[in-house]
């Protein structure tokens, strides 16, 4: 079976599928990441490994998912696409926890029983490139928090602040609706006042991002979460 198409035509029943396909399954991606490549008159989607031993289902939903990206959302959310979904918030519990550092281990468990009561299990943890546009990310494919190393060794309520935000990810996850993912939900903004003194925490923030990129401080604070 040719996956792609199926899981193209399923999507857009309307739509013609004029493409070559191909899927490889490749050990240069950590865990569960998989990506998608569209050229003109091709279709290539690279998964890691691990996907092989993921049911045919969930791998037809991942693939859906990935199309999305290229041709805009679908009526409806496929059963295949909700399936995907419900592996993606619960696959953490299976994947190994191989990256960490001490401050950044610190942080979380300062984090998990001030916040969270200890409801978020441990992460893979790992500093990112000195970037003050983006200052931390949650990848549910590998579970792994992201710190920029903008944030190393400076105030640690900073730190803390962006790690709670990251850990709120995987506590929250995500809703969907027509097929689109919401991250910061107005749950998630509930959450995050729980910090105390949010705002000036944030304002601090603002000035690390304006101090190394003067001219574009508001794609800086919409992309300083992911
Ligand atoms: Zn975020």
């Amino acid at each position: 079976m040719d996956i792609i198409k199926s899981a193209f035509v399923e999507l857009y029943p309307k739509k013609e599928f004029s493409y070559t396909t191909k899927i490889i399954f490749s050990n240069h991606f950590s865990m569960y990441n998989a990506s998608i490549v569209k050229r003109q008159s091709s279709i290539e989607v690279r998964a890691s490994g691990l996907w092989k031993d993921v049911a045919q289902d969930i791998l037809f939903g991942l693939v859906q998912t990935l199309l999305v990206k290229f041709f805009g959302p679908p009526e409806n959310e496929t059963y295949n696409m909700k399936l995907y979904d419900q592996f993606l918030k619960n696959v953490h519990l299976s994947i190994p926890k191989k990256d960490t550092d001490k401050e950044l281990e610190e942080s979380f468990n300062r984090v998990g029983e001030q916040f969270l009561s200890d409801t978020v299990e441990l992460s893979n943890l790992k500093w990112g490139t000195y970037s003050t546009r983006k200052l931390g990310s949650y990848d549910f494919q590998t579970d792994t928090i992201v710190i920029s190393k903008a944030l190393q060794g400076k105030d640690q309520r900073m730190l803390d602040y962006v790690m709670f935000h990251e850990m709120l990810h995987k506590k929250l996850k995500f809703s969907t609706t027509k097929s689109k993912k919401h991250f910061h939900t107005s749950e998630f903004h509930g959450w995050e006042k729980r910090f105390p003194q949010h705002e000036e925490i944030e304002n601090e923030l603002k000035k690390l991002g304006r101090k190394a990129s003067k001219k574009n401080l508001l794609s800086w604070i919409g992309e300083r979460f992911k």
